[in-house]
């Protein structure tokens, strides 16, 4: 899944509305971003086998640290706790700490069997990969809901927090439609090197929520946003 894990940042903003959606972009995404990296430290391994989902041509070899059930528990605590240190904000962290377990439970229903419970146990996955229309609507679905629930939340405070916000999305419109109908990569280096460039999104989210605010309809209603900064 990818504008999946997206659309599930930016419900996060509802829940949470002082938190920056760049750092609930980075919550919902988080073991994508540290895949690539234990990728390249020859951690985990990925193959490409076209044909082996409908959607995409990667076979997920081995990814116990980054998308094992009981890791990811682990990854979501710590990132909770990490981020509640920084923010002192309770709504903030146990978004974030959501969003990450969030992230193994759309990769569950997505992936073919192929996500350990624990580091060398079980794999599971419901496969809805197999079907390339099942995932489009569903994707869109979902990202579609979260856009329109992002937008409830906020407004923008200049044109940056117009054009910036905006100019994300089409990004990855842009990106997905690709992923889609682009032939399979060529190396699986490149796929971590592409995968890394994902951490640029989250800079990207931060810098145009920086610039758009809660609408005053949220702020007098969300849980703790009253007349409160944003934490980051
Ligand atoms: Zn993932």
């Amino acid at each position: 899944m990818f504008i999946g894990h997206t659309a599930v940042a930016l419900l996060g903003k509802r829940a949470a509305p002082r938190t920056s959606l760049g750092v609930l972009l980075a919550a919902a995404t988080l073991l994508d971003l540290a895949w690539p990296i234990f990728l390249l430290l020859g951690w985990e391994r990925v193959a490409i086998d076209p044909g082996n989902t409908a959607f995409t041509p990667l076979d997920f070899v081995s990814y116990p640290i980054s998308h094992s059930l009981l890791t990811v528990l682990g990854w979501s605590v710590a990132a909770a706790i990490v981020y509640h240190a920084i923010g002192r904000y309770g709504y903030g962290a146990w978004t974030v700490g959501v969003l990450v377990l969030s992230h193994w439970v759309l990769d569950w229903i997505t992936h073919r069997p192929d996500l350990p419970l624990w580091p060398g146990g079980p794999r599971v996955g419901l496969g809805m990969w197999h079907s390339v229309p099942l995932t489009l609507a569903v994707e869109l679905l979902i990202f579609a809901v979260g856009l329109a629930v992002y937008l409830g939340t906020t407004r923008p405070r200049d044109r940056t927090g117009r054009w910036a916000f905006w100019g994300l999305m089409a990004f990855y419109a842009v990106v997905y439609a690709a992923n889609v109908f682009s032939p399979p990569p060529a190396d699986t280096r490149s796929i971590a090197w592409v995968t890394l460039s994902m951490w640029l999104l989250p800079l990207w989210a931060w810098w145009a929520d920086r610039h758009r605010e809660v609408t005053p309809q949220v702020a007098e209603t969300a849980y703790g946003a009253v007349d409160r900064p944003a934490v980051a």
